[in-house]
């Protein structure tokens, strides 16, 4: 098959990189890609979020199947241009996609199917919204209700903190994105992330993780887009994975079915859980970046067939390999990160890195600049191995961080804290 993967992150290598251990795999091209992706793949360029430019370049290039990594492309409806072209693809419809590009619309789902998630109220002004936090007190937590690359929510612990945020999302600081503000109960306990393929209605487990958002070890300081992630999650023992499908996931799945805009792709179900009770915080629509990572160093090759069976609603019929493994990607930065950071420094040493299927180093924000490779972005690698154990796959993996040569780079020297005690 010829195969067109959209997106340029660890995401999107991690998933061709799965891709390429598949037989099925004769042609792959990412667009845009990256360094990293370049020595595998072939990499294009092309407005990803034009799906009229990617259905053109699919037709042109045979493709056989496009796998869409990120957001973006999702809510601007390529998938829904692809599908009109007759091309398959793996993703949900712009319709599908607003359970990540609309807090509201996805807390009135759960309200309609009775999911479990935090209490919550919709404002589309800010006297209302003030005299609800007045009312109601902190902790609390205020979202913008749109798209605004995981920066529009704020977990408030004092209520003028939360009034705050009232006034900067009304304010005009979150753009379109914040001119409906959803405000909801601050919930407590741990957070996990589980992954589902769906085909309209059925759903399919294929694993779980957990992120570390903040840039500073022991969870301190700024949030990022994700510091570094292990699979799988202790917290999400088979009694909570399966309340989780059974009391949030199905019952979502099957309204969205019934409303006419049934979903396919992959649903990355954020939750929070607290004695053994699943609560949902959100979804998302697309794999998370480092997540996918993990997920695909243990799912390896036949994460490719699963994903081909649930773009052409075979999932009833597929099912997953699990061995009994531990992976974990940590995340190098460049230096000021989240903040502002330099681009362009050089990174020696990946050419001689070990690579095999299980240790792998996915590149994020790099590029070649004649012949070396230069950080291009806030995070930049993704050194991601499996193990027998979590410790195991730790211990590899910050192996391979300890063998590249970047001054300039930093990571988290405590991802899997949580799970390893
Ligand atoms: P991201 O893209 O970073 O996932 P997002 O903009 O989609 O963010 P959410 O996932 O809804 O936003 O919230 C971000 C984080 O805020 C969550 O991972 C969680 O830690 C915290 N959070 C969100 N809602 C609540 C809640 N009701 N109670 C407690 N914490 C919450």
């Amino acid at each position: 098959m010829n195969i067109l993967i959209l997106g340029g992150g660890g995401r999107e290598h991690a998933l061709a990189w799965a891709t390429l251990q598949n037989p099925k795999c004769d042609k792959l091209i990412v667009a845009p890609g990256n360094a990293g992706i370049a020595w595998i793949a072939t990499c294009a360029t092309l407005d990803i979020e034009d799906g009229g430019a990617v259905a053109e370049f699919a037709g042109e290039h045979a493709v056989d199947l496009v796998i869409v990594g990120p957001e973006a492309p999702l809510a601007a409806g390529v998938t829904d241009r692809l599908r009109e072209a007759g091309i398959l693809v793996f993703g949900p419809s712009a319709a599908a996609a607003r359970l990540e590009a609309s807090k509201a619309f996805t807390k009135e789902i759960c309200a309609a199917v009775g999911a479990p998630t935090a209490a919550w109220a919709r404002f589309d002004d800010a006297a209302a919204a003030r005299a609800h936090v007045s009312a109601t007190g902190a902790p609390i937590v205020v979202k913008a209700d749109g798209l605004a690359a995981g920066k529009g929510v704020i977990v408030a612990e004092t209520t003028e903190e939360a009034l705050g945020a009232i006034d900067a999302m009304f304010g005009g600081d979150f753009g379109a994105a914040g001119a409906e503000v959803v405000i909801e109960e601050c919930m407590t306990g741990e957070e996990a992330s589980f992954f589902v393929l769906v085909d309209g209605e059925t759903c399919l487990p294929i694993g779980t993780a957990q992120d570390h958002k903040r840039i500073g070890e022991g969870d301190t300081g700024p949030n990022t887009g994700g510091m570094g992630a292990y699979s799988p999650a202790p917290v999400m023992t088979p009694e909570v994975e399966a309340r989780a499908l059974e009391e949030i996931v199905r019952p979502t799945m099957a309204e969205m079915a019934r409303r006419g805009m049934p979903y396919s792709g992959v649903l990355y179900v954020g939750l929070m859980i607290e004695d053994g009770a699943p609560r949902l915080v959100e979804y998302n629509v697309r794999f998370g970046d480092p997540e996918c990572q993990v997920l695909m160093m243990r799912l390896g090759g036949q994460a490719f067939d699963l994903i081909h069976a649930c773009a052409e609603g075979r999932l009833s019929e597929a099912q997953v390999n699990w061995a009994d493994d531990h992976a974990m990607t940590v995340v190098l930065a460049a230096e000021g990160y989240p903040g502002a950071y330099r681009k362009g420094s050089v990174i020696g040493g990946l050419e001689a890195l070990p690579e095999d299927g299980s240790r792998m180093t996915f590149h994020a924000g790099t590029a070649s600049d004649d012949g070396r490779i230069v950080a291009a972005g806030g995070r930049v690698l993704n050194c991601t191995a499996r193990g027998a154990t979590l410790a195991e796959a730790q211990s590899r993996a910050y192996a391979l961080v300890d063998a590249i040569d970047w001054p300039e780079g930093i990571c988290r020297r405590d991802i899997g804290w949580r799970a390893l005690g």
